[in-house]
């Protein structure tokens, strides 16, 4: 009978198969204990589990080719490394031998007990760490039961699972799996991320699906809604199919867009940028045809490590990010740990009473100078092998900008007398994210060599509204007559001194705001290369001249709703 369950859109997409259900490992064990004789051989069991998942990690990683290795591979290591946790690990045999419990619930009682410190953390991408860690906690558990946690999927199924890990995705589409399911699961986790680069339609947190969805069932799924269709009717499935050659028509046309100049009608040329945080996000951006990488986020380097990535392992990345984009900027960030963005190593404070205002971004790079040095180093060593600019986060006033450049001159000094090759000099750029800087600029715009506006946390700084907080509903929002008239004066001070100025945040991601920022404006724009045929698009289809034109009427707008009509009225 045609059932609707629904669930939470991670990769568009629509998908149309019959069910393959995967179980969850049986987690909820019983407790169950063993003899103070059998400790040894318990833990001698449960250890030959962990050779076991270790050997099948590594076999899987050999066995990836192709494009996306790389990627992938970067999953698995991290798996690995978790696999490898002493806490993790030790945590177990301290369960086993002074519980006196099995392997199996053992195994439980310490997954709980990293789930608790998990869901406890504020920052949802944190949060979403728990697959991982579910993931490996699977493996372990087929492992004790000799069964391999690997899946089988069959060409033209959808899978239905509790979760999924970011390389068995890849194995299944192999295989033919059309489409995604899991129970649990969240949109930014690695395996959503993943997802959406295979595009591969995947819908996370349906939580019905393990209950009401059998073997074999039939199910229709879109992951740009989160919509699961049981059993559909003819007119779901006139609906599919019509999604279906819309997606494909519309991919068909963006495709063709990747060697296309980002011209607006009436013949200006917008810069179009990348974001990226993952060598995957950098090809991408150099297929897309970026003008290169607008924002390089490196606390992607800091976040899933317990040790601190030294100079050698950071230059490396930086290295390959220059190397990948062929002679095309990568404008590197400096650090912007703290806030939402909190590591494991400690660096970034966790007791601060107020964290989004606290010792983060340039404000932690410059309270650890060694930490500051380290990076500027390994960028500038990068800037060696093509073209590199040095963005700094959380910038609030120009000596803060002096203090990099000082730091940023010392460590070109340093390699040089070491001999080694970096450009002769580096641009450095402030972000505009910090309302005292947008009011200040032009106090100090003139020490820096461009900007790049972080509408993400100036929004979140001028309205006083955090933005991982989703109580505040519509109060975090860039249509406000506040962010506009910042926007505003942010790119006309740059015009002003001659500095180039980019939109960076996820504003700039989003096709329905490109007339507004045109017309505000602007001619450069970075984002992650997921939406940027489409912002192309955009751009393709809009008049630049009548949007500057109309620029007073959108700054006239008191609220809202006004400036809702104005878009409406503007749309490409
Ligand atoms: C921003 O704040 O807009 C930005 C791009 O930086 P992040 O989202 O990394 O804080
Ligand atoms: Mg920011």
């Amino acid at each position: 009978m045609r059932q609707l369950l629904s669930g939470n859109a991670a990769a568009r997409g629509s998908a149309l198969g019959r069910a393959r259900v995967r179980l969850p490992h049986a987690l909820d064990i019983e407790e169950a204990r063993i003899g103070a004789g059998d400790v040894d051989a318990e833990l001698a069991r449960f250890h030959d589990a962990v050779g076991t998942v270790r050997a099948e990690m590594r076999e899987l990683r050999e066995r990836l080719h192709g494009a996306l290795a790389h990627e992938i591979g970067e999953f698995l290591d991290l798996h690995a490394l978790l696999l490898d946790d002493p806490e993790l690990l030790s945590g177990i045999d301290a369960l086993i031998r002074t519980g006196l419990y099995t392997a199996d619930y053992a195994l439980r009682l310490q997954r709980d007990r990293i789930a608790a410190v998990f869901e406890g953390m504020d920052d949802a991408y944190l949060r979403s760490r728990i697959d991982d860690i579910d993931q490996v906690i699977g493996r372990l558990h087929a492992a004790l039961h000799s069964h391999k946690a690997a899946l089988q999927g069959v060409s033209g199924e959808i899978l239905v699972t509790d979760n999924v890990a970011p390389a068995e995705l890849a194995q299944l589409q192999a295989q033919g799996v059309v489409g995604v399911v899991t129970a649990g699961g969240s949109p930014l986790s690695h395996s959503a991320i993943l997802a959406r680069s295979l595009h591969l339609p995947l819908v996370v947190g349906a939580a019905q699906a393990l209950q009401k969805v059998n073997d074999g069932d039939v199910l229709a799924i879109d992951g740009a809604t989160g919509l699961v269709v049981l059993e559909p009717n003819a007119a779901d499935l006139r609906d599919h199919h019509r999604r279906v050659s819309e997606t494909k028509r519309e991919r068909r046309q963006l495709n063709r867009l990747r060697r296309e100049p980002t011209r607006t009608l009436d013949g200006v040329d917008i810069k179009l940028w990348a974001n990226a945080e993952s060598r995957h996000d950098v090809t991408e951006a150099h297929a897309l045809g970026a003008a290169g990488v607008g924002l390089y986020r490196t606390e992607f380097l800091f976040l899933g490590s317990s040790t601190l990535p030294d100079e050698e392992a950071q230059f490396r990345a930086y290295r390959d990010a220059v190397l990948a984009m062929t002679g095309r900027t990568v404008t590197i960030r400096t650090l912007d740990l703290g806030a939402d963005k909190a590591d494991k190593t400690g660096l970034a404070l966790r007791d601060e009473p107020n964290p989004a205002l606290g010792l983060r971004g340039v404000r932690l790079s410059l309270a650890r100078t060694g930490l500051l040095r380290t990076q500027l180093r390994a960028i500038a060593r990068a800037s060696g092998y093509g073209p590199v600019r040095v963005l700094v986060p959380m910038i609030s006033s120009g000596e803060e900008v002096r203090a990099v450049r000082r730091a940023l001159d010392e460590a070109l000094r340093e390699l040089h007398a070491e001999g080694l090759e970096t450009a002769a000099q580096l641009q450095l750029g402030a972000m505009i994210e910090v309302p005292s800087a947008a009011l200040a600029l032009p106090t100090f715009v003139g020490q820096c060599d461009f900007l790049s506006i972080g509408t993400n946390d100036l929004i979140q700084y001028l309205l006083a509204a955090d933005r991982t907080n989703e109580a505040l509903g519509d109060l975090y929002s860039p249509l406000h007559p506040a962010v506009l008239r910042v926007l505003r004066d942010v790119v006309r001070t740059g015009q002003r001194h001659g500095k180039p100025v980019t939109v960076c945040g996820e504003i700039a991601a989003d096709p329905a705001f490109v007339p507004l920022l045109l017309a505000l404006g602007l001619t450069e724009l970075s984002l992650h290369p997921a939406t940027l045929l489409e912002v192309r698009r955009t751009v393709r289809a809009s008049d630049l001249g009548r949007l500057r034109a109309s620029a007073p009427a959108l700054l006239r707008a008191r609220h809202r709703a006004g400036i809702e009509a104005w878009l409406a009225a503007h749309a490409a």
